[in-house]
């Protein structure tokens, strides 16, 4: 009997990656299916749903999905599910798609056919549909009204402004994954399965494991998030999106190159594992958190570390918004109806961190009891706005093992790019 969180949904790992002989097979059927093409952010979602990182969801949302993830944070069926994981599709690909048929997805980057699918459902994606996601997933406590979001929303954020662009249809059904891409070689090692994890963390004895989350460079507010998880887990599980960013972050080339020598440095290293998962950021915020508690659930975890602004961007979501989201959530507080329904990876809320100078050490808002001007603060945004324009970096922002990559990085840019800092990042918040 594994002595790990069982993965969510109560229906084990939904593995939809085939293989084999069955694979060999698919493969030849799709070439002659109706091709479609996806967007990198249904590159990702295909690849999770394939290795069981999506558990249990073996396909794209239909539209009672859809709505009743909006609404209320459940598959039509009851099993929790925090956004929206949808096929969208142009009306001239819809119109010429037949319920019922099997189709072929493909990655117009790659030119390759990622997943077959048969369509359950097709759906009209209006600009109200596509506005009601935008406001129920993205509209957080940094703006007050839905006027106020708009305002700022379509110009600033990135999660909205990709949902708003998606294309009039959706479709629904389940798939039969056929690749995962270019991430097994290009981030071989790093890149894992959940099945790949669970099975290590069983090998190292683990049962109460915490994953981090990471998308910048791991700094030392990071590391102190682990070592805290490390000191009342069995062990973290250091996960890094390695799918698409924003203009400006930081490469997972380079990121993973910093997380190894932080846990070569400053980690006893058989309490931490390194691993990549190929999400795109939603830029989602709390719902975004609950999303990375689910999948991580999948991957063995039955704690996420959530800090200040987990998933944030701008200004958008208030400072703890993640964390106090999971006191909100359906079955938080009532009794879930069937096993395996309720998300079960609970979160393991830290407040600020940053470093002291008095406290001569890192601390939080609950242990320093110091003022404003002698901590350091410590944000990955900041530390990225730094390096790009002057390379000059307070003491103790960062680690030197960590700097001298990150350094080098940036001597090798030869575009520079603006960072923006907001009210999470500046400190003033
Ligand atoms: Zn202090």
């Amino acid at each position: 009997m594994s002595k790990l969180i069982p993965p969510h949904g109560g229906k084990g790992l939904t593995i939809c990656l085939l293989e084999g002989a069955a694979l060999k097979a698919e493969k030849e059927k799709a070439k002659g299916l109706k091709q479609v093409q996806v967007s990198p952010r249904v590159k990702g979602d295909l690849i999770m749903i394939g290795i069981g990182g999506f558990s249990p969801l073996t396909g794209f949302m239909t539209k009672a999905d859809w709505k009743s993830v909006c609404d209320k944070f459940l598959l039509s069926d009851g099993t929790f599910w925090p956004v929206p994981v949808t096929l969208d599709v142009s009306k001239a690909d819809a119109d010429a798609i037949k319920v019922g048929q099997e189709i072929a997805l493909n990655d117009p980057e790659r030119k390759e056919i990622m997943a077959t699918m048969k369509v359950a459902e097709k759906y009209a994606m209006t600009e109200a549909d596509k506005r009601y996601e935008c406001e129920k997933i993205f509209m957080g406590e940094g703006t007050k009204t839905a006027q106020e979001f708009w305002k700022i929303a379509e110009k600033d954020h990135p999660g909205v402004q990709m949902v708003m662009k998606q294309k009039e249809y959706n479709l629904a059904g389940p798939v039969k994954v056929l690749s995962e891409a270019e991430y097994p070689t290009k981030y071989a090692g790093i890149y894992m399965r959940p099945s790949e994890s669970r099975k290590i963390f069983e090998q190292r004895g683990w049962s109460e494991i915490a994953a981090l989350q990471l998308r910048n460079p791991m700094h030392r507010s990071h590391e102190y998030l682990c070592k805290i998880a490390v000191e009342v887990c069995d062990g973290v599980f250091i996960h890094s999106l390695v799918g698409n960013l924003k203009r400006g972050d930081i490469p997972a080339e380079v990121r993973v190159k910093c997380i190894d020598a932080l846990v070569k440095n400053y980690f006893v290293e058989d309490k931490v594992l390194q691993g990549g998962y190929p999400l795109d950021m939603r830029y989602a915020g709390p719902r975004e958190a609950l999303l990375h508690a689910t999948f991580r659930q999948n991957y063995g975890c039955s704690r996420m570390i959530i800090g200040r602004d987990h998933a944030g961007v701008g200004d958008f979501y208030g400072m703890f918004e993640a964390q106090t989201i999971f006191n909100k959530i359906p079955y938080a507080t009532t009794a879930c109806p069937e096993p395996g329904k309720a998300l079960m990876c609970r979160p393991l809320k830290i407040d600020w961190t940053f470093y002291c100078v008095k406290c001569d050490g890192m601390a939080s808002l609950r242990t320093c009891p110091h003022k404003k001007e002698d901590r350091v603060l410590l944000s990955g945004t900041m530390l990225r706005k730094l390096l790009s324009e002057s390379g000059k970096v307070p003491d103790h922002f960062g680690r030197d093992e960590v700097l001298v990559i990150l350094r080098e990085y940036y001597a090798g840019l030869t575009e520079k790019v603006e960072i923006k800092l907001h009210g999470a990042a500046t400190g003033q918040k």
